[in-house]
């Protein structure tokens, strides 16, 4: 059995979802993973904040305009009257339960259950039109076996043990949703923004399937940010540690989050293109290549800090003191260059950064870049090869350069740029690796 999970855009009209439909039909009993359509979850967000801000009339006006995007769609989709009525009754009483909550009180069960909407609504909409098709679907629901535990992280043996003899009822395929799940207060819950990834490899890791699937509109990862760059090309092969070096620095094809399940239950994961189906994709799995530069990403709002200190000269402990402060406001740093008397770190997530950069100010002189760009090189970069680093850099010879990360993995290397200069660097190093 193959899990089989499809993206927003993949789903995002009912054209779309006809053409999931035919592609899943044709390919056997697996088990298909939906997120919700393309735009949904984020309107579901805009309603969150109307109802936290106790704005009862923004809520119903986005609430309505999500529910006729819908019943729209439907019209569309089904080919009876009566699958029509079904699903439309449906739809309705979906939002009917939407705006009575501007008449309660609004807290984070009620977010979490509002944001679960779109995936249960997508994956209905395509049981529906399956069944009207003729095919002998079964609709498995996710709040039944994803499942969080109380640290937060998906309980992968509760999966498996909820899961597996779902799967041996009789049916042509089983449909499930993407991104929703129970917290261990049972309460509904999700996998964060992008997460229907990561439930494709959380049961694909469970079931012990033959190969995880992950369908969108672009035909595999490119070698740079095809929305950045002119003339990407598809990779054909990457390594776990390649491919999640590249989604977590943006690549944003795939959820960094995907790739940990997936490498430790060896379950290779292929990306495929909805829209050219039988395009070979890019196959993701523990073989490792040697010999080739495969990929660039880049990541932005990026912070660099330096902390200089003469106290840092042949003490030890100096970065003990320094990862500290980071750890206690819950910061991860991305990259880190240190030399006898300074280092400097990046670090993404920046909500703390006048806590870290107060604290970080006992040790030493702190000075702050803002609006940086991290951009990471994806390839064999074993130490022992020679002439990787050197093309590389050599592609950023008319660009200022922070920062440089060489070293940490045999995947990678990684630069840090001003912001603006990120698309000439993206081109420039396009240019020098894979022109
Ligand atoms: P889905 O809705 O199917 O989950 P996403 O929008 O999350 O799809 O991701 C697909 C998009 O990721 C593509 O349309 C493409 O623009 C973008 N993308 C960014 N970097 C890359 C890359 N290196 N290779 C392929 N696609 C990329
Ligand atoms: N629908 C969710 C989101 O937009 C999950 C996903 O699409 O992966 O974030
Ligand atoms: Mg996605």
């Amino acid at each position: 059995m193959k899990i089989m999970k499809f993206g927003g855009t993949s789903v995002g009209s009912a054209s779309r979802m006809q053409a999931v439909a035919r592609l899943v039909t044709d390919a056997g009993c697996n088990l298909v993973v939906l997120s919700a359509m393309s735009g949904t979850t984020n309107t579901l967000e805009e309603i969150v904040a109307y109802l936290y801000n106790r704005n009862a009339d923004g809520a119903k006006d986005t609430i309505s305009r999500l529910e006729s995007k819908y019943q729209k769609t439907i019209q569309d989709l089904f080919t009876t009257e009566e699958a029509r009525q079904q699903c439309g009754a449906h739809i309705q009483s979906v939002f009917d339960g939407l705006r009575a909550l501007t008449r309660e009180l609004f807290g984070p069960v009620q977010e979490k259950m509002v944001l679960a909407q779109g995936e249960l609504l997508s994956t209905k909409m395509m049981e529906l039109y399956l069944k009207e098709q003729g095919v002998n679907v079964l609709l498995l629901p996710a709040l039944d076996f994803m499942k969080l535990d109380l640290q937060g992280e998906p309980d992968q043996d509760y999966i498996r043990e909820h899961l597996l003899p779902l799967l041996s009822a009789d049916a042509d395929l089983f449909l499930t949703q993407g991104y929703i799940c129970r917290n261990a207060h049972n309460e509904v819950d999700n996998l964060q923004r992008g997460g229907s990834d990561y439930t494709a490899s959380l049961v694909g890791a469970a079931i012990g399937a033959e190969e995880i699937q992950i369908w969108t509109d672009i035909d595999g990862m490119h070698n740079n940010d095809p929305r950045v760059v002119k003339d990407t090309r598809a990779v054909r092969h990457l390594h776990f540690d390649e491919a999640a070096e590249l989604a977590y620095f943006g690549a944003k094809i795939l959820h960094p989050t995907c790739i940990q399940p997936a490498k430790y239950a060896n379950i290779p994961v292929r990306l495929l293109n909805t829209l050219e189906p039988s395009a070979p994709g890019t196959i993701i799995d523990n073989r490792p290549d040697t010999g080739t530069i495969k990929a660039v990403a880049a990541k932005d709002n990026i912070a660099v800090i330096k902390i200089k200190s003469s106290r840092m000269l042949l003490a030890h402990g100096f970065l003990r003191k320094v990862f500290e402060i980071f750890e206690s406001f819950r910061t991860s740093i991305d990259m880190i260059c240190t030399s006898e008397v300074g280092v400097s770190m990046s670090i993404d997530d920046t909500r703390f950064l006048n806590e870290i950069v107060h604290h970080l100010k006992k040790y030493g002189t702190v000075t702050v870049d803002l609006d940086m760009c991290l951009i990471c090189v994806v390839g064999d970069m074993d130490w022992e090869n020679v002439g990787f680093e050197s093309n590389v850099l050599a592609a950023m010879k008319e660009i200022p350069v922070r920062m440089v990360g060489y070293g940490g993995s045999n995947y990678n290397i990684s630069f840090i740029v001003k912001e603006e200069d990120k698309k000439r660097a993206l081109q420039a190093l396009s240019n020098q690796l894979f022109a």
